[in-house]
């Protein structure tokens, strides 16, 4: 049966600061918890354990919403879907031979709608929002998840607000706008967009669905971690190499692999967590160096991979306790390893990344060389987005039809 028509019971008891632990109660409209930090949904995890089983789940379309009881969306008319399909998991034997490491895979989001992993976490927000009544939604955003909004927003019959940094890739900005969202290009990074959408929200009363400023993007998300373990046959790679923003992927994931050990479905293996920043806007492998519970924010970010230069990272904290609790390392890369990365898994393994992508690519090959990761040790990297939304190198070679072609010098 269609997991987003099928009645399905949910496990939603309340949400939680991540902060202080204070609890708030369920089916309500929240943003940020009173200590100002991101708010966690809890569920009923002995309830949802009885009530599926992963044979069941198994028999289920294959697509995002089959994990239906892990989410917090009550009524199936309130899901706003526009296909999100379980993406796949592409194995690269010709660089894992070159490099001399592990299994390598890669696990390519860019089959989402709307091209990018931003769909997993929109798609949740804007169902929650229609659940919960909202008409109006705005945020800040590097590209992606302003198109993922607008996609959504649309769809659901709602009014969408977006506001970039004025370099964000003119495609996402264009993308933005065919798909139905008021957007607006400001002079200043995501952090200052996030600033326009604050004062928004107090005046006109959008509702702000920025990073981790409302709960369940983050539980969309999540689904990376539920997906991932279930193709793994309810097992988990050795290290995840996770290009890392605002973080929610990340921090999502490590709560899937939670609430799927609390009720039985995963041992006690946890994969090693590895946040992957870009050397011109690296807040969290700075904190991580620094021994820090916080990132400072990050002056004149800038790097070629418009989705991580993410200067200040509300949900700071929660990436770096989960990369410690994991046993994993954050790590950064340079724009020229992260373009020769990009090349390197096209022209070898027929993947066309997105810069993001190629970051945990570069990262991973500097984290093998260095003794980080083991030549044992299984590796996935997060390919967020479609390589189709990025520049690529121009091309200008042409062949003049009315001229005799020496085919030998092709
Ligand atoms: C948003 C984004 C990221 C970062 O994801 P977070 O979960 O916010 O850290 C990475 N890559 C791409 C392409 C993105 O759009």
């Amino acid at each position: 049966m269609d997991n987003t028509t099928a009645e399905r019971p949910t496990f939603v008891t309340h949400l939680e600061c991540s902060m202080t632990g204070k609890s708030y109660p369920a089916d309500k409209l929240h943003g940020l918890s009173e200590a100002g930090k991101p708010l966690l949904v809890r569920y009923d995890l002995d309830g949802l354990g009885k009530a599926l089983s992963r044979d069941k789940l198994q028999a289920r379309p294959a697509d995002m919403w089959r994990y239906r009881e892990f989410l917090p969306v009550r009524q199936a008319g309130n899901i706003v879907s526009l296909g999100e399909i379980m993406t796949p998991i592409i194995r690269c034997r010709e660089l894992a031979r070159d490099i001399g490491g592990g299994a390598l895979y890669v696990k390519d989001e860019g089959r989402l709608p709307t091209g990018s992993f931003k769909a997993r976490g929109l798609c949740l927000a804007v169902s929650m929002a229609r659940e919960l009544g909202i008409t109006a939604i705005a945020m800040p955003t590097n590209g992606n998840a302003g198109a993922a909004m607008a996609a959504y927003a649309s769809r659901a019959g709602m009014q969408s607000y977006v506001f970039c940094p004025d370099d964000t890739p003119s495609v996402n900005v264009r993308e933005i706008a065919a798909q139905g969202a008021e957007v607006w290009m400001v002079n200043g990074l995501i952090t200052d967009c996030g600033k326009i959408v604050g004062g928004g929200t107090a005046e006109t009363g959008w509702f702000d669905v920025s990073t981790l400023k409302e709960p369940y993007r983050i539980e969309g998300k999540k689904t990376m971690g539920l997906e991932l373990a279930e193709q793994f046959g309810w097992d988990v790679p050795d290290v995840i190499f996770y290009p890392t923003g605002g973080g929610t992927g990340l921090i999502g994931m490590w709560k899937a692999f939670d609430e799927l050990a609390q009720i039985g479905w995963l041992g006690e293996k946890r994969p090693r967590m590895v946040a992957v920043q870009a050397s011109g806007c690296a807040p969290i492998v700075k904190a991580y160096e620094d021994g820090a519970d916080h990132a400072v924010p990050w002056e004149n970010a800038h790097t070629v991979a418009a989705g991580i230069r993410v200067p200040a990272a509300i949900g700071d904290f929660l990436i770096l306790r989960a990369v410690r609790e994991s046993n994993g390392f954050a790590i950064v890369v340079d724009d020229d390893a992260i373009l020769t990365s990009r090349d390197e898994m096209a022209r070898r393994e027929g993947l066309l990344l997105c810069p993001e992508g190629a970051a945990t690519y570069a990262a991973y090959k500097k984290a093998l060389a260095s003794g980080l990761v083991a030549e044992n040790e299984s590796a996935l990297l997060y390919n967020c987005a479609t390589g189709l939304k990025y520049e690529l190198p121009a091309v200008d070679r042409a062949i003049d039809r009315h001229q005799p072609i020496d085919y030998t010098s092709l």
